[in-house]
């Protein structure tokens, strides 16, 4: 019998993709849920962690072909939680990077519905970090942004991109792989630098990631190339040399030990 009849909300995040990068927190509040509603991105490895009678209700949300919409997953969200059950809320990265995690927090403090949000490492940190690049390095970055680089939702708010060519050093683009052109010719139109390096990582942290270098100038016809599907984070800056600088030390290290 469970100790409360109040039902209870986990707005978790997951990590970008390694299970391993899931917080401690995390994990108890999987473990202990009697309900678990998932996205698309979230490692399957981690509903190992699960309760064997735990329900399992994926809402994800493949590019272009939502599965459910999101006032449907708030309405199981509630739902589930007003039968009493601890209901895991579990989102790839972190819950409140463009995450939707505030709509669906919304949603349950407006049914007054307890809930909990546990952050995870959003992609632009995981993937950057799974690369070599730094997104802050002395001398190369004082600042990042996270921006999305898709505004499809039917949302108004619009990316400052002549504001973010020159007022932030290193950009950070969660879903931008099909809009890649059109970023480049933005941020290039505000005068931003043709040379100006770009990495495009691939499903970062997971043991399938592939990283793609070039510049503003090259990085679509590239990214063309090599086929880059999605998830992928593209990240602009001049940080994205040090990755260069590392592999490159790392190989001379290797030199002088062999
Ligand atoms: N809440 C998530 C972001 C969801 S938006 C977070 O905090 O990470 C989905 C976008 O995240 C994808 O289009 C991609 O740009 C990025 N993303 C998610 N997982 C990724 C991964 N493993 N590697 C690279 N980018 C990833």
């Amino acid at each position: 019998m469970k100790q409360s009849k109040a039902g209870m909300v986990y707005i978790i995040g997951a990590g970008p993709g390694d299970p391993e990068l899931l917080t401690v927190k995390a994990m108890r509040r999987i473990q202990l849920a009697d309900v678990i509603v998932y996205d698309r991105l979230v490692n399957p490895e981690l509903l190992d962690l699960a309760k064997p009678d735990a329900k399992l209700v994926y809402c994800g949300k493949a590019p272009g072909a939502h599965s459910m919409p999101q006032d449907e997953i708030n309405r199981t969200l509630v739902e589930y939680a007003v039968k009493g059950n601890h209901v895991v809320r579990l989102k790839g990265g972190d819950p409140f990077v463009f995450g939707r995690g505030g709509e669906e927090a919304l949603e349950l403090a407006a049914w007054g519905i307890p809930y909990e949000i546990v952050p995870g490492i959003t992609s632009a940190i995981g993937a950057a970090a799974s690369a070599g690049i730094p997104l802050t390095h002395r001398g190369y970055a004082a600042s990042f942004a996270c921006v999305t680089g898709n505004r499809c939702h039917g949302d108004n708010k619009p990316v400052r991109w002549d504001l973010l060519a020159h007022s932030v050093d290193t950009l950070a683009i969660y879903m931008g792989v099909s809009q890649l052109p059109d970023i480049r010719e933005e941020l290039l139109r505000h005068g931003k630098a043709e040379a100006t390096p770009v990495a495009i990582i691939e499903r970062g942290t997971t043991s399938r990631q592939r990283t793609l270098i070039g510049t503003l100038g090259d990085i679509h016809t590239i990214a063309a190339a090599m086929k880059v599907s999605n998830p992928a984070l593209i990240v602009i800056g001049e940080v994205v040399h040090i990755r260069e600088q590392l592999l490159h030390a790392e190989r001379q290290a290797i030199t002088m030990i062999g």
